[in-house]
């Protein structure tokens, strides 16, 4: 039996991670697992997974969850200290689930107390990549990747050597906007951006995906993950997310994982490794898609991913400033405040602007990455 803690259990990945779970019930027990805001679910998950802890990242939900699960020996707690709290006990694998930087503390705190850390959350990759990096080295924590294409980079590294690794071709489905004008993408609304042609996701990475920029958080994941340089990862638009993701070899072989576009495959691999977990999901049925097709990414009319890739190469705190100006004006666009085109516009912006200011450092530690984050959005916020 592993114990699993699971952060973000309520959203999307989450969900598809209870599914694996209840289907691998001999094999997990859970211990904590934590929302946002949905108690009502988060209560509801507590008993179905029989957890010992449900932790409410809200604090205003605290007395509904203390209700909810009153007559139940399943301990409660709320807020970010209790998201911490969380992530102290020690458990074999933490699910980290968490959507954007708010993950980031008590991810990096899993570092510390869990033997491994099954990673979605990627904006704590994109915002303190290195530190992340440093602090799961220094506790020997191992980070797997439950993102769809770093999981196929993962799978298809298997049984290779690192040093063999020519490229990395990471596949992207362009999202709903692949062929639109510059004109036509001036005139994009909100419910067009929330539906993406392949993939059912949270809010958040649904957006980042019409931009682009989760292919950006992507290309610094793989930077992170992977002992690879920036020039050797190769976005790839391959529309129909059949192709997670390839590894190419030093001898020209290119190995692909392949998979229909859901995230049990990944999340089960991340919390099953070295095993594969049986799983029951539909079968890819390759006669159905009969062709698989490959274009190269346009970083003129997707900003976003030059952005990223520039972020990388400045090094320091400049993506944790995108990471902050993205989630901003995210938010923003998904209250209507900002058009879709503006997205790109206050991440540029605000790493302008962050660069002219000198906020852009070396991290030494989390505070570090705390205060740039502050700042930024601080930045970003004066933009619209
Ligand atoms: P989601 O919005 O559906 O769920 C996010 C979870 O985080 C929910 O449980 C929510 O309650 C919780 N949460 C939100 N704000 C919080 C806060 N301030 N404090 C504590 N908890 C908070 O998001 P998702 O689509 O499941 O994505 C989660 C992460 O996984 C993201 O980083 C995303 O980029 C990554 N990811 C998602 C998918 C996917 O298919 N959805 C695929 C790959 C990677
Ligand atoms: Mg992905």
């Amino acid at each position: 039996m592993k114990t699993i803690n699971i952060f973000g259990v309520t959203g999307s990945v989450g969900l598809s991670s209870v599914k694996v779970l209840k289907q691998h019930q001999d094999k997990f027990s859970v211990n904590a697992i934590t929302g946002g805001n949905n108690v009502e679910l988060l209560a509801k998950l507590a008993v179905e997974l029989n957890a010992k802890y449900a932790v409410i990242a809200n604090e205003t939900k605290f007395e509904t969850l203390k209700s909810l699960l009153s007559g139940t020996d399943i301990k409660i707690d709320c807020g970010k200290g209790g998201l911490l709290r969380a992530a102290e006990q020690e458990v074999d694998i933490c699910l980290a689930a968490i959507v954007g930087y708010a993950g980031l503390k008590p991810t990096m705190r899993s570092l510390k107390y869990a033997k491994r850390v099954a990673l979605a959350n990627k904006e704590c990759l994109v915002a303190a990549g290195e530190l992340f990096i440093a602090e799961a080295k220094k506790h020997g924590c191992e980070i797997l990747p439950v993102d769809s294409e770093h999981s196929a980079m993962f799978q298809c590294l298997q049984g290779s050597q690192n040093k063999q690794m020519e490229k990395i071709l990471l596949t992207a489905s362009g999202g709903p906007f692949r062929r639109y004008t510059m004109d036509e993408m001036r005139h994009i609304t909100l419910k067009q951006a929330l539906k993406h042609p392949n993939w059912n996701m949270g809010a958040k990475i649904t957006i980042d995906s019409a931009t682009m920029m989760n292919k950006g958080n992507e290309l610094i994941e793989a930077f992170y993950l992977f002992p690879v340089s920036l020039e050797q990862i190769e976005v790839v638009v391959h529309k129909q997310s059949i192709i997670h993701s390839m590894i190419q070899y030093c001898d020209g072989s290119i190995i692909a994982q392949l998979g229909a576009p859901e995230m049990g495959t990944a999340i089960a691999y991340a919390i099953g490794w070295p095993n594969r977990l049986e799983l029951d999901f539909k079968r890819l049925d390759l006669f159905e898609i009969a062709e698989l097709s490959f274009e190269k990414p346009d970083e003129k009319r997707f900003k976003c991913l030059s952005l990223s890739k520039y972020a990388v190469k400045q090094g320091g705190t400049c993506a944790t400033v995108l990471n902050a100006a993205n989630e901003v004006a995210v938010d923003a666009f998904l209250k209507n405040k900002i058009s879709f085109l503006n997205i790109a516009d206050i991440c540029e912006e605000t790493i302008n602007k962050a660069q002219s200011k000198n906020i852009i450092v070396n991290a030494s530690e989390l505070n570090d990455i705390c205060e740039v984050d502050t700042m930024a959005r601080q930045i970003a916020m004066t933009l619209f």
